[in-house]
């Protein structure tokens, strides 16, 4: 049951040999027997209960209300919940519960979808790997796999807490594992330098990023509000499309929604590429990259051309600058951002009383992480009257150049972008650590962050096993609002690579073996 797609389960939910509530049960079930993953920070297994009945209900009148009715999802912990807990996995704001849904949870429950709990995230939403979280790292379904665990020797309980562990990549990482240990069929992520890509590829699952105002922000709990996007999270194309058939379209409510018409749309059964015109990106082959990503991004190339693409190589010289640019905007805005948690409205408030000013000090200090504060810090600092020309503007100077390489490379006729997702397949925890927060988003964000500098739309889609057994994804790169040919691009990619699906044990929380492998792993 757990093993369908969206559209297969939307399907049997209609004639009947699927019911919601057994479904949510479901669903419920293996979420708390895969608890291990630290996939989900809160479960609403009440309130989803009664929506799956609701449901139900409809299901046996023959009136549901779309393909989402019954469908059970996963939300990031970054999107407001109408009384479900809402803590952007920090401790500030642990304990909040917000008075509203965020525009796109909303339209997801007005379709009948049903909400099992919210997920885990890198703080704030700031990292890449899901290892920055007041609740703890969240791990990748993947290394779980019978095959991976075969081909590694490892036994069937060995995640201590060797470091051993693969992560799932972040920021939605929770998300991400959530879809790709099928707990859920599909779920929320967020958006802002890659954070709902970067996961995706690194849990073999569909990550689409909609363009920049397409889909509501409201309720969305800001990181980089000009670059902030709600994204999708899903086992398919097809399924991330009907998902976005949901989300996009223009919300009074946020003021930098996009007034672009936005019309649902499902995906051609049977696409073709001929004719195609696909850009390689050179700048694109960065340091780093592996031998794994690099094969299979050839093989990608080598596939759409027999299909009948032309596939050529472009230029984005700005590109480079892209990181470097985001570390001064983001920070920025988070410095303004951040103000708004000064424990009089939210979430943590620090008993320290000495003074007003010292309750805030103290509130924000024990309230955030290191990651958190070090970024408020440096966004002042490029704030300040004698740097804001020296960094601010010139970074917003960039942007515009950055923008503009892709806008003349669609313009000369390309109709996607073939990239990387990221350089490697999941590294181990204990690998990512090594370095610190800041250092690896500029590593892992190379080929993502520039898309929302842009604020074009990108969808990342799972493409072949790396030598270790682990998800490879690739990245397709469209023009503003070209939602519907850059998914059906996308849907032809994972047709043509068949990304074999994740062979889970059928128990995770009692070890399945009495003895393990290696002897040593057992936790
Ligand atoms: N890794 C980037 C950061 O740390 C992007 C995160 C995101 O997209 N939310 O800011």
């Amino acid at each position: 049951m757990l093993g369908l797609t969206l559209k297969q389960a939307s399907a049997a939910l209609r004639d009947g040999s699927l019911s919601p509530v057994e479904l949510c049960r479901r669903c419920l079930a293996w979420a708390d027997e895969t608890r291990r993953l630290n996939a989900y920070i809160i479960l609403a297994p009440e309130r989803a209960m009664s929506q799956a009945i609701e449901s139900e209900r409809r299901h046996r009148l023959g009136q549901p209300l779309g393909p989402l009715d019954g469908i059970p999802f996963a939300v990031k912990d970054n999107f407001s919940t109408k009384g479900i807990e809402t803590t952007c996995a920090s401790r500030m704001l642990q304990g909040y519960v917000p008075p509203f849904n965020a525009t796109v949870v909303q339209r997801l429950l007005d379709q009948g979808a049903v909400l099992l709990g919210k997920t885990n995230l890198d703080e704030f939403g700031m990292g890449s790997g899901s290892t920055d979280s007041v609740f703890g790292p969240v791990r990748n379904p993947w290394g779980y796999s019978r095959s991976y665990r075969e081909r590694h020797h490892l036994g069937d309980s060995g995640d201590g807490d060797d470091g051993e562990w693969l992560i799932t990549g972040g920021s939605s990482g929770g998300s991400a594992a959530a879809v790709a240990a099928r707990t859920c069929f599909f779920a929320l992520g967020s958006d802002t330098g890659g954070s709902t890509r970067n996961p995706a590829s690194r849990c073999g699952v569909v990550g689409l990023k909609p363009t920049y105002g397409l889909v509501s922000r409201h309720g969305l709990i800001p990181l980089v509000n000009s670059m902030d996007v709600p994204g999708v999270l899903a086992s398919s194309t097809d399924d991330a499309a009907t998902v976005l058939g949901v989300l996009g379209g223009v919300d009074p409510l946020d003021s930098t929604s996009a007034r672009e018409a936005f019309r649902p749309f499902s995906l051609p059964h049977e696409g073709g590429v001929s004719g195609l015109h696909v850009g390689i990106p050179e700048e694109y082959h960065a340091p780093g990259l592996s031998a794994d990503v690099l094969a299979a991004w050839s093989r990608a190339a080598e596939l759409l051309e027999a299909g009948g693409a032309r596939v050529e190589r472009v230029s984005l010289p700005h590109t480079q600058h892209s990181i470097v640019c985001y570390h001064v905007l983001c920070t920025a805005e988070v410095a303004s951002n951040m103000a708004r948690f000064d424990g009089l409205q939210y979430g943590h408030r620090s008993t320290v009383d000495e003074s007003t000013e010292a309750m805030y000090a103290a509130t924000r200090h024990e309230g955030f992480n290191d990651v958190v504060r070090g970024r408020i810090l440096a966004g002042n600092y490029f704030l300040l009257k004698q740097n804001y020309e020296r960094y601010f503007v010139k970074a917003q100077r960039v942007r515009r150049l950055i923008a503009r390489d892709f806008e003349a490379v669609f313009a000369s006729g390309v109709r996607v972008l073939l990239t990387p997702t990221t350089l490697s397949d999941a590294p181990t925890h204990r690998d990512f650590c090594s370095e610190d927060n800041r250092t690896r988003s500029a590593q892992e964000d190379v080929f993502t962050q520039p898309v929302n500098m842009a604020g074009l739309p990108a969808v990342s889609v799972p493409v072949a096993l790396s030598t270790r057994g682990l998800p490879l994804s690739l990245q397709l790169i469209g023009p503003a609002f070209s939602e519907r040919e850059l998914l059906s691009v996308a849907k032809w990619l994972e047709a043509a690579s068949n990304f074999p699906s994740i062979d889970l044990p059928e128990s995770f929380s009692t070890p399945v073996a009495t003895a393990d492998a290696r002897g040593s792993k057992s936790t």
